[in-house]
């Protein structure tokens, strides 16, 4: 019988989620999904210095926010085992009990030994070979100064531990069968293998995944775009999107389509399909993803992200009836834009007829002298239509172009730029429906009236 997946994301709270690192959490929740295992969020947080309740939130909210649940939290009073559900994460913060054991059980075993204050482990002499799922065996020849004195620091004179120590003790404690993680840990690895092996169990099967790399080749960084979730969530990409992109930033399986949601893709999870080459993260690709889930969106969901992107922008819905609202945004739908660009696409629906803002350029080019009776006279037969709806004010609208000899383009325009203040937007004559006949008789009247 095969022991249960227990896999983990252990982010350091530093600040900010990175994208390397919502890629490491989604790569773990897949496979604890795939294979019906348990995801466990440990919080990295010995580093005093730089914690902060801000810095975890982030990364929880951001966590959240992709929709990576995590399975377990730590055990509490007399509970026989860790409780399940949505609780957690595990914070480093709250161990130090376990790691001192765990420090006197390597004293006790000699492994370990102090020296001016500190504690170090008496590392193999031994060169180490890793067996990683994905990048194959990996052997660490020591450095000239590890061939010297290749013992290490396990808790400091400070008596904070290293995260070398913690992070092999917790994962030990924690049961973790695979160890997911970017290849920048590649590097430590040896020290891992060698710590596990002294408190005499085998390591964890690890599988350290190629880096994210800007698309010029090199090393992405907080400042770099497209680098911290948080910037996806305030330039309103859709979580789906980001998740299906991320799942495609190292990972291929053959005959897997394009768009898919995590729930899709987790049953074709399998660590062996892992990249080796680096990724290179690109914003246009994440940006047509976007577009295409976006279009797929249930409309209701979209209606509810609309309204509250329109919030932030500082324009108010609530006044409107729910029905005109709703209708509003679903013009956007198609679009796919991202919901920071929202407001510029919808917020017309929402300021009375007379307080319509114009942009400066398209009003010069739309609303132009000879554009203006043409209004007048669309703004009569639009009024005498038995039904106000896309179809009929798209019939009435050819038909006068034709009547009066000229393109439809010189209707269409002035009467996007007289309702809505700008020549982009929503298909014409379907926000006019859901404009309705009263808003936009008030606002071409007010166009022509200028004139
Ligand atoms: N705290 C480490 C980091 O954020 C985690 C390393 C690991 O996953 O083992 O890089």
């Amino acid at each position: 019988m095969s022991v249960p997946v227990r896999v983990r994301f252990a982010p350091s709270p530093t600040g900010y989620l990175h994208v390397g690192g919502a890629r490491t959490a989604l790569f773990n929740w897949l496979y604890a999904r795939r294979t019906g295992g348990t995801f466990v969020l440990r919080i990295e947080d010995t580093d005093n210095a730089r914690n902060s309740q801000e810095a975890v939130d982030v990364i929880l909210s951001g966590l959240r926010w992709l929709g990576l649940d995590w399975d377990e939290g730590p055990l509490t009073g007399d509970a026989n085992g860790p409780v399940k559900g949505n609780v957690g994460p595990y914070f480093q913060s709250q161990r130090g009990e376990i790691y001192r054991r765990r420090a006197d059980e390597l004293k006790t075993k000699g492994h370990a030994y102090e020296k001016d204050g500190a504690l170090f482990f008496r590392m193999t002499r031994e060169p180490i070979t890793i067996p990683d799922l994905v990048v194959g065996d990996v052997v660490r020849p020591l450095t000239d100064r590890e061939v010297l004195d290749p013992d290490w620091v396990l808790i400091r004179s400070d008596g904070v531990p290293v995260f070398h120590f913690v992070n092999v003790v917790d994962d030990l404690e924690m049961g973790i069968t695979h160890v997911i993680r970017g290849e920048d840990h590649l590097s430590n690895t040896a020290k891992h293998v060698a710590l596990f092996r002294a408190f005499g169990v085998e390591p964890p099967k690890y599988a350290h995944i190629p880096l994210i790399l800007n698309l010029d080749g090199s090393k992405m960084s907080k400042r770099d775009q497209g680098a911290s979730v948080q910037s996806y969530v305030d330039d309103g990409y859709l979580p789906e999107a980001v998740i299906n992109y991320l799942s495609l930033l190292g990972w291929s399986a053959k005959d897997v389509p394009e768009l898919f949601t995590k729930e899709e893709i987790a049953p074709r999870f399998e660590l062996s399909d892992i990249n080796r080459a680096n990724a290179r993260f690109d914003l246009k690709k994440l940006e047509h993803f976007h577009f295409e889930h976006t279009r797929k969106l249930e409309p209701k969901r979209f209606v509810q992200l609309g309204v509250e992107a329109l919030l932030k922008a500082g324009i108010h819905t609530a006044g409107f009836p729910p029905s005109y609202v709703a209708a509003a945004q679903l013009t956007a739908q198609e679009k796919g834009k991202l919901f920071k660009e929202l407001p510029i696409w919808t917020d017309f629906y929402f300021v009375d007829d007379d307080a319509v803002v114009f942009d400066p350029e398209s009003k010069a080019k739309a609303l132009t002298p000879t554009a203006l009776p043409l209004l007048q006279k669309l703004g009569e037969r639009f009024a005498a239509l038995p039904e106000f709806n896309a179809a009929s004010l798209e019939a009435t609208l050819k038909a006068l172009a034709t009547e009066l000899g000229v393109k439809v383009g010189a209707l269409v325009q002035p009467c996007r730029v007289a309702c809505t203040g700008r020549l982009v937007g929503p298909s014409l004559y379907h926000l006019l429906e859901v404009l309705g006949r009263e808003k936009v008789a008030k606002r071409l009247a007010r166009i022509a009236a200028a004139s």
